[in-house]
């Protein structure tokens, strides 16, 4: 038993030792440092759990949910954890979705209906609905981030989905695993018969409940009244109302339960139409009256989202790049809608759009009211919403939170709110605090910095709460919680919405479905009155690279290490406690637990790749703060090593191709399980320092002399093999055994180019791999040596510059004088040579792997426009980081596992070869697809023809 597994108080002892019995090795996990990065969520609350239980099936809950009943153990599920009211933290067992697991995703009647695990992401869905121009209804902005699981159970809603189109709204069917094990699946006849034999009783509690509801005429119209506008506060009691059969209620009482009633397992849920034209208009009025009196005028179906926005929330974007200049010198008052139609064809969005004007046309405005159908033009309007809350994010003083409050009041009230809710956060100091939201739905946002760090900071934090839940209570008769979920946050104000009735109500309800008060306590009903300001959450400074991380964990579905180590999130997360400790008098012993598991955790499985920079609405590239603190790890004599690799850079690469050599020819001699057993075995005895060797190590590639090759029309360019591709040849297998530099300049000699190689080419080197390393100096050393030779030979840049490794390329482009023009394969064949080739279907079905640096140089769509002018069709069952960070594969291999898990599982059968533009990641990928991956140039090769 482990030391930290020993320290439990004697209830998680002995709930550890039960699901640990019971449950794949390393699903239980207990030490200080995982405890608290997975426990960790998107809310400004701070519990640390004692034990996370990675689940991957309904009979693992069961079990766990037996034990805890039998034990008093409480327990919390967790999908994605971007909730923001503290619902989805815990102190105690934090059931989280394992990585991988409850992604079972079935459409039906042509996109009508879908059904979905817990674990499968919003956007994910969508994706899938939208070959049938459709998609769900519930539409949180956190769509590409949060799961099934966490929208159900928080009902969560966003800009276009109003009342109508939510998750309660749109519930079909349920699969539901409730506090006493039992499973019920509201769409099985046999599983509703058997349930009303078990729980006859509390089915009939539910009827008697309706019944007393029905009876009591004041309460029934109450209940209908708050579900007009949007509402997440509490139970859901319309479900009394709406619903007749018992089971029904049932499950949609679990619908924005927050995980307090039960598990979901499963849901179908009716879809809506994905109408494909959009046209959107931001409109500014003198003032919020004016706003509120047009957003009147569009209620009814005409529009499909309107946003308001107050003169803080545009004064916190105008500075920013690419924003309107109409932003400009806006009067005080001023008040701006985002009005956005949509149609199925442009004819019909034509006349929504003229519909739309003509119904403001009374209402002053500051300026035309002008849509636009043109799309880059309508994606700059909604990045002026988008960037609301970064910028309140990006601006706070480090330490502190953003809050974002979530309330909504009948469209009556919508301009006195925005005003009252104004001079609010001015009385209480909040002179920063902007207000935004949802208007259709008198749904408002209002964000503000608050620090937590000192109790007179939190009392103003809760005199400010007061102030807000009384006004909107007692004066508009709003919701307090309009989407986000009353969590911990609102659990103390529950009653003061809803009344002593109804607030009964719903403690009955959780007493019946929950007596053992097992389930999420403390979340959605709190008898405390300062719940809400209990556990918050400190933002201690760790390195201006991350400060500003609101710990949204939009970045974590990027992450390559996310199912094996830490996300980019954690990794902050765990920063942040290594320097709060560093601060803390007795901080030392954790700290250096924190310290020596950051190794592995943090550094060593972090792929430097920065995708999740992609995703971060405040544009944090975690790799960066791994890559510094690496450099900062760097002794003398490492440093001293890497020097001389950088000055005898053409021996390094000569020698990697001896290597591979050797690695051929003992594969040659052992066999391929002889090699991979001793690679195993030398790796073991090394301490994990040797690499791995894997079946689809390429043999070294052939010598080659470049030398200028004269034009036949084509363009002239300078090509740079990158150091990989001069060292690294075909694998066994591969489908062409030509290397790859080969095939390129097959392709160029087809397209009639001059081709030119910069001076000294085999000792250049574009320095990411020493920048990834910690080596920043020489990164930079080879950086500018580069430079010098490809300016050289473009003539200042006059010549394209060719890469044909992807991530080389984003570094040059990164780090080289802007005249350079760099080009990666795709890019240059789909823009410069595809006049000059004439392509043809030569290939069946083939994968392509868009690489995370083709993803941040945009190049996506023309690798797969070649692969698709090359192949019948063309699949694309992974994108982003394989992992395998240019030898990390080697060293770290699990990370490429782990990040490729369910590719070979995505590749359909027939798919024989697959397709990117990166060797090294072309390794990992054939090692866990199972077929070749190569270059897409061997495809373009070997499908195209010269013109003439
Ligand atoms: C920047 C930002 C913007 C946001 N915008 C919106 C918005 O526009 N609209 C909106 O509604 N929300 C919004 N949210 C809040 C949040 O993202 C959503 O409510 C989201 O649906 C939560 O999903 P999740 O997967 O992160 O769930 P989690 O946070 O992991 O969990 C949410 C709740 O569901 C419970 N739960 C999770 N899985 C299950 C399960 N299988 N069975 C039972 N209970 C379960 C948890 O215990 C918890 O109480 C935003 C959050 C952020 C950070
Ligand atoms: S790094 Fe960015 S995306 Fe990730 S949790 Fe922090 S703020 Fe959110
Ligand atoms: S750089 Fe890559 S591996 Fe590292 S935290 Fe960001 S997404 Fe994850």
């Amino acid at each position: 038993m482990s030391p930290d597994v020993r320290a439990l108080p004697e209830p998680y002892r002995r709930f550890h030792d039960e699901a640990a019995g019971f449950l794949p090795p390393g699903a239980v996990i207990a030490d200080p440092v995982r405890t608290l990065a997975y426990g960790a969520d998107a809310s400004f609350y701070r519990l640390v759990p004692r034990l996370v239980i990675r689940i991957e099936t309904e009979e693992q809950v069961r079990r766990l949910l037996g034990a805890a009943g039998r034990l008093g153990v409480p327990v919390t599920f967790r999908a994605a954890g971007t909730s923001l009211s503290g619902q989805a933290v815990t102190d105690s067992v934090l059931l989280a979705l394992a990585p991988g697991a409850w992604r079972r995703a079935l459409v039906h009647e042509q996109g009508g209906a879908i059904t979905l695990g817990p674990g499968i992401i919003g956007a994910e869905a969508n994706a899938l609905l939208a070959a049938h121009g459709r998609k769900i209804g519930p539409d949180p902005a956190s769509i590409n981030a949060c799961m099934i699981g966490g929208i159900v159970a928080n009902n969560a809603s966003g800009m276009c989905c109003g009342t109508a189109q939510n998750t309660y709204r749109t519930l079909e069917r349920m699969r539901l695993v409730l506090a006493d094990g039992t499973v019920l699946d509201s769409g099985d006849p046999a599983s509703r018969h058997a349930f009303a034999g078990s729980h006859a009783a509390t089915l009939e509690e539910l009827s008697s409940i309706r019944r007393e509801i029905l009876a009591d005429p004041a309460l029934s119209a109450r209940i209908r009244d708050k579900y007009r506008i949007k509402n997440t506060t509490g139970y859901g009691l319309n479900s009394f109302l709406d619903h007749v059969d018992p089971v029904d209620i049932l499950v949609h009482l679990l619908v924005g339960s927050e995980g307090t009633l039960g598990f979901v397992s499963e849901v179908t849920l009716r879809t809506v139409e994905d109408q494909a034209h959009r046209a959107s208009a931001l409109v500014l009025f003198p003032d919020v009256v004016q706003a509120a009196r047009a957003t009147q005028a569009l209620q009814g179906g005409l529009v499909s989202a309107a946003e308001l926005m107050d003169r803080a929330s545009l004064r916190a974007v105008e500075a920013k790049p690419g924003m309107p200049a109409s932003l400009r010198g806006l009067p005080d008052r001023a008040c701006a809608l985002l009005v956005e139609v949509r149609a199925a064809d442009p004819g019909a969005l034509s006349a929504a759009m003229a519909r739309a004007a003509e119904r403001i046309a009374g209402i002053p405005t500051l300026a035309q009211v002008a849509f636009t159908a043109i799309r880059a033009e309508a994606e700059a309007l909604w990045d002026v919403r988008r960037g609301l809350f970064p910028a309140v994010g990006a601006a706070r003083r480090v330490g502190t939170t953003v809050v974002i409050e979530d309330v909504a009041f009948p469209m009556v009230h919508l301009a006195e709110a925005v005003a009252a809710l104004q001079e609010l956060l001015a009385a209480h100091g909040y002179a920063e605090g902007i207000l935004f939201g949802h208007a259709l739905d008198g749904n408002l946002h209002f964000v503000f910095t608050q620090g937590f760090d000192d109790p007179a900071e939190v009392e103003r934090y809760r005199r400010f709460m007061d102030a807000v839940c009384d006004m909107v209570v007692r004066r508009f008769d709003g919701s307090l919680k309009g989407e986000h979920g009353t969590g911990r946050n609102m659990a103390p104000y529950v009653q003061l919405e809803w009344g002593a009735r109804a607030h009964g109500i719903m403690r009955r309800v959780k007493e019946l479905l929950d007596p053992g008060g097992i389930l999420n306590p403390g979340v959605l009903l709190n008898p405390d009155p300062r719940a809400h300001v209990k556990a918050l959450k400190p933002l201690p400074a760790t390195d201006p690279l991350v400060d500003r991380c609101t710990e949204c964990g939009f970045c974590e579905p990027r992450c390559p290490s996310r199912a094996l180590t830490l996300t980019p999130r954690q990794r902050i997360v765990v920063r942040r406690e290594m320097a709060r400790l560093a601060a803390a008098p007795d901080g030392s012993g954790r700290r250096a637990r924190f310290q020596e598991a950051w190794r592995y955790l943090g550094d060593e499985t972090c792929a430097t790749d920065g995708l999740c920079a992609t995703a971060c609405p405040v544009g944090i590239d975690t790799g960066k703060l791994v890559k510094a603190l690496r450099a900062a790890a760097r002794s003398p004599a490492a440093r001293r090593t890497a020097s001389a690799l950088a000055d005898h850079y053409g021996g390094a690469v000569g020698s990697l191709r001896v290597a591979l050599g050797a690695a051929a020819a003992a594969r040659a001699v052992l066999g391929e399980r002889g090699l991979s057993g001793l690679s195993r075995g030398l790796r073991a005895a090394s301490g994990r320092r040797l690499p791995l060797w894997n079946a689809a190590l390429p043999r070294p590639a052939p010598r080659h002399d470049f030398r200028t090759v004269p034009g036949r029309g084509g363009p002239a360019m300078v090509y740079l093999p990158s150091c990989v591709v001069r060292a690294m040849g075909p694998a066994r297998g591969d489908p062409d055994a030509r290397a790859e530099f080969e095939a390129m300049l097959s392709i160029l000699d087809k397209a009639g180019c001059e081709v030119r190689f910069p001076r000294d080419l085999s000792s250049l080197c574009c320095g990411l791999t020493f920048e990834s390393k910690g080596f920043p100096e020489l990164a930079a050393r080879k950086a500018a040596e580069l430079e010098s030779a490809l300016l050289e030979a473009s003539q200042g840049g006059r010549l394209p510059v060719l890469c044909e490794t992807s991530p080389c390329t984003q570094q040059m482009r990164l780090r080289l004088d802007p005249r350079l023009r760099t080009y990666e394969p795709a890019e240059l064949i789909h823009d410069l040579l595809r006049e000059r080739l004439r392509f043809e279907r030569r290939a069946g079905t083939v994968a392509i792997h868009v690489t995370c640096s083709s993803i941040k140089m945009g190049v996506g769509e023309r690798l797969r426009a070649l692969a698709q002018a090359c192949a019948e069709r063309v699949v694309q069952p992974t994108s982003g980081c394989c992992g395998f960070a240019g030898d990390r594969g080697f060293s770290h291999p699990e990370l490429n596992a782990s990040a490729l898990h369910d590719l070979r599982a995505g590749l359909p059968p027939g798919c024989e070869a697959g397709y990117s533009n990166s060797r090294t990641c072309q390794i990992g990928l054939s090692v866990h697809a199972g077929i070749p991956y190569q270059s897409i140039v061997h495809l373009v090769d070997r499908c195209t023809t010269r013109v003439d």
